[in-house]
C-alpha cells in the first residue's frame, strides 16, 4: 500500500505512531415530537436536573485535571460552567422549550446558534466555541442518556482522530496509551493543542475535511512538528518516527562537543508542570512563573503554600538550580481579585515589577518571605530568584533593598531565612540597553525573548497579524540579545534565556554562540535542545553567530541557519 500524507498544523514537537481511532461523540437527535405532545413544563424541570448533573461532573473534570494536568488547563472547566449558567444561554433553552421543543432539542438548537456567532467572531472567540459544543454536547448526553465513548481507557498505540476535541476530551486522553491525535479543526492556541503540549502528545490539529476520508483501524504516523499525518506508512516512515519518538533523555548535564557545559532547565507555571519536567531530563527550572499559582482561584496563595510550592520544586531536582520568577501580573495575565487598572495598552503598563513595587507591594512582601525561607530549606541552596520586566536600575535596586529588609525582619522575628541568588529577567529594550549598568548588582540575566522580541519589534505578542515582526528570528532581537550578553563580559553574572525562543532546537547552536550559559524551555523540547548542544562546537558556534549577526534581514537570517544545520 503506498502512504499518503495529509497536511495539519503540528503542535507538540513529538511523533507518534499507531491505528486510528475515530472519536465521533454521539450528538445526532431523533426528529422531535409534534410541539403539542411536549409538556413543557416537565421540560424545564429536565433541563434544570440536567444542568445540575452537567454542574457535579464540570467540577469532578476540573479536580481531575487540575491534579493530572494542572490549574491553568483545569480553569477551562470553570469556562464551561459559566456557558451553562450563562441567562442568555440558558434563556434560549427556556424560550426554545416554551416554543413547544424537547429539552435535548431545545439545547441543540440554541447552543448551535451560539456557538455559529463564536465561529464568526474568529480568532480567539472562535476557539471559545469549542467550549460551548462541549458544554452543549455534555448536556445533550445528560438529557438523552447517551453513553460517552470513553476515551480514557483507548487500546494502546490508538491515534485519536476527530471533528474536534474539546478539552473534555483531551483531557480524558491517557499518553501512556494514545500515540497521538489528529483533528479536523483547531489552531495552534486551541485548548486541545496546548493540553497536548501539557501532556507531550504528539498531535496536529486543522487538517480540514480531507481527514474524514482516513478510516478507523488505519496504521498511521502522526509528526507534531511538520504537521504532517501520514497514512499507511512506509517501513522506513515508521521506523524513522519510532526513532523521533524513541527520544533520547538523558538526565544527566550536558556539554558541547567541545566540553562547555550548558545548563538546559524547563519552564513552569504549577507543581503538575514539575513531574514531566523531571522526566524529560530538565537540569531544573529556568522560569518558574510564580502567577500561575495566583490565578484562577478567589485569593492569593499565603505564605506557607508559597513556600511549599517552591520547596517542591527544589525538591523535584536533585542539586539543580530552581529559578523562581516573583509575580508577572498585569499584560496578558489578569488577576480578577486584584482589580487591576483597565488600560488601553496593558503590556505597556502597570505589569510585573511595576506593580510588585506599587500597588502589590503586600503580595511582592508574603512572596519575598515565601521564597527567603525556601532558601533556607534543605535544597535552598539552589534557589534562584528574578524579577520580572525590569526597565531602570532604581526597580532593580529597589527589589534588591525589599529582599534585604524583610530578610533582616525574618532575622528579627527568628525566623530561618537566606538571601538567594539573585537576577532579573531582561525582556524590554531598556534591560538590554542598559545591560552593562545593571550586571554588577545581579547573578544573573535570564533573557525573556517573548517579551524583548515584542517590545523591541512594537509587534503584540499572540497578535498573528505582526507576527512575522514580533519573530525572535528578527535581526533586531538578536542585536538586543548579543548586546545583552556581550554586556557582562568581565562579570560574574552569567546568562539565561527562558523565552519560546530558548526551546527552539534549529537556534542551539547559534544561542551557544552566543555566548548564553543557560536555556529553559518547556518540558517537551528539553531532550531535542540537549542533543542539539552535544552536537555541537562552540567555536563554530561563535563563527556562526557573528555570520547571523551581520544578516540584515530575518530571510538572511534563516538562511544563514538553514546553510550551517
Ligand atoms: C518572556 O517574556 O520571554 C518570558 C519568558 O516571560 P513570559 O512569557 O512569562 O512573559
Ligand atoms: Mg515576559
Amino acid at each position: 500500500m503506498t502512504e499518503r500524507t495529509l497536511s495539519g498544523i503540528g503542535v507538540t514537537p513529538l511523533s507518534g505512531v499507531g491505528t486510528v481511532v475515530w472519536y465521533r461523540p454521539d450528538a445526532d437527535l431523533p426528529e422531535p415530537p409534534a410541539a403539542e405532545d411536549v409538556d413543557a413544563e416537565a421540560e424545564l424541570a429536565r433541563f434544570e436536573d440536567a444542568r445540575a448533573a452537567a454542574e457535579d461532573e464540570l467540577e469532578a473534570e476540573r479536580e481531575r485535571t487540575a491534579e493530572r494536568v494542572g490549574e491553568e488547563e483545569a480553569a477551562v472547566f470553570d469556562a464551561h460552567v459559566q456557558f451553562l449558567n450563562d441567562p442568555q444561554i440558558t434563556d434560549g433553552v427556556t424560550d426554545a422549550i416554551e416554543g413547544g421543543l424537547p429539552a435535548e432539542h431545545a439545547v441543540q438548537e440554541t447552543f448551535s446558534e451560539f456557538v455559529e456567532q463564536f465561529e464568526n467572531m474568529g480568532g480567539r472567540m472562535g476557539e471559545r466555541a469549542d467550549d460551548l459544543r462541549d458544554v452543549r454536547d455534555r448536556l445533550v448526553r445528560v438529557l438523552s442518556d447517551g453513553e460517552r465513548v470513553d476515551l480514557s481507557s483507548l487500546p494502546e498505540g490508538s491515534v485519536v482522530v476527530a471533528e474536534r476535541l474539546t478539552p473534555s476530551d483531551t483531557a480524558q486522553l491517557d499518553p501512556e496509551r494514545v500515540a497521538g491525535f489528529v483533528t479536523v479543526t483547531g489552531g495552534r492556541t486551541s485548548h486541545a493543542a496546548i493540553f497536548a503540549r501539557s501532556l507531550a502528545l504528539p498531535a496536529i490539529v486543522g487538517v480540514g475535511e480531507e481527514l474524514q476520508s482516513v478510516e478507523d483501524g488505519a496504521e498511521v504516523v502522526v509528526d507534531g512538528e511538520s504537521g504532517d499525518f501520514v497514512v499507511d506508512p512506509s517501513d522506513e516512515r515508521k521506523e524513522a518516527a519510532a526513532a523521533a519518538a524513541d527520544v533520547d533523555i538523558r538526565h544527566e548535564s550536558v556539554e558541547t562537543a567541545d566540553g562547555v557545559e550548558i545548563e538546559i532547565a524547563a519552564n513552569i507555571g504549577t507543581l503538575a508542570d514539575l513531574g514531566p519536567a523531571v522526566d524529560r531530563g530538565a537540569d531544573g527550572v529556568g522560569l518558574f512563573r510564580t502567577e500561575f499559582l495566583f490565578l484562577d482561584r478567589e485569593s492569593p496563595p499565603d505564605e506557607d503554600e508559597q513556600y511549599e510550592a517552591y520547596v517542591e520544586a527544589l525538591e523535584s531536582f536533585d542539586g539543580g538550580r530552581v529559578v523562581v520568577r516573583t509575580l508577572d501580573i498585569g499584560g496578558d495575565k489578569p488577576v480578577p481579585y486584584l482589580d487591576l487598572p483597565d488600560e488601553e495598552n496593558p503590556f505597556l503598563g502597570e505589569r510585573g515589577i511595576r506593580r510588585s513595587l506599587g500597588p502589590d507591594a503586600d503580595l511582592f512582601e508574603t512572596q519575598v518571605r515565601a521564597l527567603l525561607r525556601a532558601a533556607a530549606s534543605a535544597d535552598g541552596a539552589n534557589l534562584s530568584v528574578m524579577l520580572p520586566l525590569v526597565s531602570t536600575v532604581e526597580e532593580l535596586r529597589a527589589g534588591r533593598e525589599r529582599f534585604e529588609s524583610i530578610a533582616a525582619d525574618l532575622d528579627a522575628e527568628g525566623v530561618e531565612n537566606e538571601l538567594p541568588e539573585f537576577g532579573i529577567m531582561v525582556e524590554t529594550p531598556a534591560a538590554a540597553f542598559m545591560a552593562d549598568q545593571f550586571a554588577p548588582h545581579v547573578d544573573f540575566f535570564s533573557i525573556g525573548t517573548n517579551d524583548l522580541a515584542q517590545y523591541v519589534m512594537a509587534a503584540e505578542r499572540g497578535n498573528e497579524r505582526v507576527s512575522d515582526l514580533g519573530d525572535y528570528r528578527q535581526p533586531a532581537v538578536l542585536r538586543a540579545i548579543d548586546a545583552t550578553v556581550s554586556a557582562t563580559e568581565g562579570e560574574d553574572c552569567w546568562v539565561g534565556m527562558c523565552g519560546e525562543m530558548a526551546g527552539d532546537p534549529d537556534l542551539t547552536e547559534l544561542l551557544v554562540g552566543l555566548g548564553l550559559d543557560e536555556l529553559s524551555m518547556s518540558a517537551v523540547t528539553v531532550p531535542q535542545v540537549k542533543a542539539a548542544v552535544a552536537e555541537t562546537d562552540t567555536a563554530d558556534a561563535r563563527e556562526l553567530a557573528e555570520r547571523v549577526l551581520q544578516a540584515d534581514t530575518k530571510a538572511e537570517v534563516a538562511e544563514i541557519l538553514t546553510l550551517d544545520q
